[in-house]
C-alpha cells in the first residue's frame, strides 16, 4: 500500500459498536473487567483505543512494526535514553534541536550518561567503540544539513550501537530510516504529523520487539501517555499528510529559487525536499529582527510543520539554550532565519517577504 493511502487507513477500521469511520475519542480513563482481571482494555496509561489506533498508524507510514506514543517529542527522546544505563556513551549530531541538547546536557549528564556532539552529516565521521547509541537528525535544525542514515547504521552496528533517527523534518512522506538501517525512528508528531500547530506529541517507532519492549514498559511506567483528544488531533492531521507534504515542498522549492538570487541574502539552506528553509541576511541582528518582526504571513513563532508559514531567528529563540561559542562553532549565525514554509499560496508568501526586505534595510 502506498503512503497516501496509509495516511489515510493504516490502524483504523471503521469503530466495532456502532460502524464510526473515524476512530472515536475513547475519553475514559478505565474499563470495566468481565471478571476480575480479565479485560482486553484495563486502565488509559496503559492502553487506550485512540491511541493504539495512532500508534499502529505512524508506525505504518514508517514501515515499522511497534509505534510508541508520548505527551510531546521530548518525552519520546527522553524515553530512548531511559533504556540506556550510568557509564553508557551515546554521539549525538551537533546542530540537534535545542531542546534535546538541553535534555542531554543538563538533565542526562549528571546521572552519568557521556555524549559527544559532532557533525554526523560529515562523511568520515567515526563512531567511538565504546558508544552505546548514535542519535542523528537528518536533515538538521537549522542548518538542514544531511546525514547519510546507511553509512551511519552501519559504523553504528559495527561498534554494537544502535541509530536513533529524529525524522521530525522529513516525515516519512520524504524520508524512512528504518528502511535504510536504522533501529529507531523519533518524531515531534506536533510538527508535519500533527501538522495544524494545534497539538503537543511524539511518537518512537521500531522493528526491533525487545526495543518496542522497553519502549512500552516504560510509557506505562513513566507515564508520559498523551490524552486521546490529543491523539484524534494527530490522527486526524495525519490524514493530510501526503498532500500537505506535496505542498510544503513545492512551497519551498518557489521560494528556494527566488532567495537564492535575491541581493540581500548571503546564502540559503535547504536540503533539497520539504518545507523547512533557512537562510543568513546580510547586515547585522537588527536587521534580521527588524526582518523577522516585519512578516504578516510568516508568523513569528518557534516550532513548525503547521500549515500556516513561521518565521523565526534561531540565535535568539529555538537556539537560545545553546552556548553562543558552540552556536558559532556550529555555524548557527546571528543573521540565519528559519522558515517554515506553509500551504499559502506562494504568490503571497514571496510578497511577504518581499516587504520584510524592504523593512529589515531600516
Ligand atoms: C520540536 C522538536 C522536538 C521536540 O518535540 P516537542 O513535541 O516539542 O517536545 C524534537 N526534535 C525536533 C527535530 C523537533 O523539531
Amino acid at each position: 500500500m502506498k503512503i497516501d493511502t496509509k495516511v489515510i487507513h493504516a490502524g483504523q477500521q471503521p469503530d466495532p459498536t456502532t460502524g464510526a469511520v473515524m476512530t472515536p475519542v475513547y475519553q475514559t480513563s478505565t474499563y470495566a473487567q468481565q471478571h476480575p482481571g480479565v479485560a482486553e482494555w484495563e486502565y488509559s496509561r496503559t492502553h487506550n483505543p485512540t491511541r493504539t489506533a495512532l500508534q499502529d498508524c505512524l508506525a505504518a507510514l514508517e514501515g515499522g512494526k511497534h509505534g510508541v506514543c508520548f505527551a510531546s517529542g521530548l518525552a519520546a527522546v527522553d524515553t530512548v535514553i531511559r533504556t540506556l544505563s550510568p557509564g553508557d556513551h551515546v554521539v549525538c549530531g551537533d546542530d540537534v534541536y535545542g531542546g534535546t541538547y538541553r535534555l542531554f546536557t543538563t538533565v542526562f549528564a549528571k546521572f552519568g550518561i557521556s555524549f559527544d556532539f559532532v557533525d554526523l552529516s560529515n562523511q568520515d565521521v567515526e563512531i567511538p567503540a565504546h558508544t552505546k547509541l548514535v542519535w542523528a537528525e537528518t536533515p538538521t535544525n537549522p542548518l538542514l544539513k544531511v546525514s547519510d542514515i546507511a553509512s551511519l547504521a552501519q559504523k553504528a552496528h559495527a561498534v554494537g550501537a544502535l541509530l536513533a533517527v529524529d525524522n521530525t523534518f522529513a516525515t516519512p512522506v520524504f524520508q524512512r530510516p528504518l528502511e535504510m538501517g536504522a533501529d529507531i525512528v523519533v518524531h515531534s508528531t506536533t510538527k508535519y504529523l500533527g501538522g495544524h500547530s494545534d497539538v503537543v506529541g511524539g511518537i518512537l517507532i521500531t522493528s526491533n520487539d525487545e526495543l518496542a519492549e522497553q519502549f512500552t514498559t516504560l510509557q506505562n511506567s513513566v507515564g508520559a501517555v498523551p490524552g486521546p483528544w490529543d491523539c484524534f488531533l494527530t490522527l486526524r492531521g495525519v490524514k493530510t499528510l501526503s498532500v500537505r507534504m506535496q505542498r510544503h515542498d513545492e512551497n519551498a522549492k518557489a521560494l528556494v529559487e527566488w532567495l537564492k538570487n535575491h541581493d540581500e541574502v548571503k546564502t540559503v539552506l535547504y536540503p533539497g525536499f520539504g518545507g523547512m528553509v533557512s537562510f543568513v541576511l546580510k547586515g547585522d541582528l537588527d536587521a534580521a529582527i527588524r526582518f523577522v518582526k516585519a512578516t504578516k504571513i510568516f508568523i513569528l513563532a518557534e516550532s513548525l510543520g503547521g500549515v500556516e508559514s513561521l518565521i523565526e531567528l534561531p540565535a535568539i529563540m529555538t537556539h537560545a539554550s545553546v552556548p553562543p561559542e558552540v552556536r558559532a562553532e556550529i555555524g548557527i549565525d546571528d543573521g540565519l532565519i528559519r522558515l517554515s514554509v506553509g500551504i499559502e499560496h506562494p504568490l503571497d508568501q514571496k510578497a511577504d517577504l518581499e516587504a520584510a526586505f524592504i523593512a529589515a534595510r531600516g
